[in-house]
């Protein structure tokens, strides 16, 4: 079968390599994959990895077949249910595991980067990592129900009252699933700030309530709330000096969700704020399956959708060129490879 192969940090190679077995596993027949900077950094080499390793996390398939024998290969016709892969790999054994915490697995970790992925004809998964996807969800909402998994993972861990006001820092993909997730459940106000002015304007048309700068933002957000300023804010864009800003706008007694990841040393913490102001943070990792199962709901009921976050369909044998020059295109949204 055909995948995406790191076989060297910066080579990626579009190739044929043997299909996924593996008898307490189900094959899935890979119909779309996401792509984000996760698999960039695992590409260009900033997240190292063990090589030769096929890439992709975000992935959308139909059910093959309940483990090896091979009934239907890679050229066959579509069969079984379209299904959403968690990608996560957990041990099942440890402390965290038996809790139920499988995404905080100490052994564990992620398709296309501690394990062979999804940018492949063919995955195998164990049935529990499967969610089905009913049919009259959209293929290009479909394609982003991994990463509203992570938001709603997130956004689970903290209280959205009607009323609220609610800030979003950083509109790309998840800073515009989040604001749209803040919108579903009731918050009167959202501001979304970013830089990129085509991106505000998509916040608006998604439901933002209004939108600006990074510049723009305090002056912004204390007039809307008379002063007071935001219940939560929501930080998606992963620098220290957007969680510096999440901090800024955010009010007494507020909450925080740095949901970024900030590699250690990218920001000093701003420690007097978040006692001053009593500052409540939250920094969530991953998705359990019933994050992935409400994404599923709220995109099937349509209160959530990825269409216009889509920027880009492309096939396989395009991704070499796509990751490799991914700094050269800040306007791109998701960017889905069609197998
Ligand atoms: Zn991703
Ligand atoms: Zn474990």
């Amino acid at each position: 079968m055909r995948a995406a192969v790191l076989e060297a940090p910066g080579r990626l190679v579009v190739r044929d390599v043997a299909e996924p077995e593996g008898p307490e596993r189900v094959r899935v027949r890979v119909d779309q994959v996401g792509v984000c900077g996760t698999d960039r950094k695992v590409v260009d080499g900033s997240i190292p990895v063990a090589l030769p390793r096929v890439i992709g996390h975000e992935l959308v398939g139909r059910v093959v077949d309940g483990g090896t024998g091979g009934h239907e290969g890679a050229g066959g016709p579509p069969s079984g249910p379209r299904v959403l892969v968690d990608p996560s790999v957990s041990c099942g054994r440890c402390s965290p595991c038996r809790r139920g915490q499988v995404h905080l697995c100490p052994t564990g970790g992620l398709m296309g980067r501690d394990v062979d992925g999804g940018l492949a004809e063919l995955v195998a998964a164990p049935v529990d990592r499967l969610h089905v996807v009913p049919e009259s969800v959209h293929d290009t909402d479909a394609a982003l129900l991994q990463v509203l998994g992570t938001c709603v993972h997130a956004q689970r861990q903290v209280d959205v009252f009607p009323g609220d006001r609610t800030v979003v820092v950083g509109l790309g993909v998840s800073g515009l699933l989040h604001l749209q997730l803040l919108r579903a459940r009731g918050a009167a106000t959202v501001v979304g700030v970013g830089r990129s002015a085509a991106k505000r304007e998509l916040a608006a048309s998604l439901g933002a309530t209004a939108t600006c700068t990074p510049e723009e933002a305090p002056g912004l957000v204390a007039d809307l709330t008379a002063g007071d300023c935001a219940n939560v804010v929501v930080e998606a864009a992963g620098t220290g000096a957007t969680v510096g800003l999440a901090v800024e706008l955010a009010g007494y007694g507020a909450t925080v969700v740095v949901f970024g990841t900030i590699p250690d040393g990218a920001t000093s913490m701003p420690f007097y704020e978040l006692y001053r102001k009593e500052l409540r943070l939250v920094n969530p990792r991953a998705a359990v399956g019933r994050d992935y199962d409400d994404a599923i709901a709220m995109v099937a009921s349509g209160a959530v959708t990825g269409r216009p976050l889509v920027t880009g369909r492309l096939p396989l044998d395009a991704a070499p060129e796509v990751l490799g020059s991914w700094d050269r295109d800040p306007g791109r949204l998701k960017v889905v490879f069609e197998l």
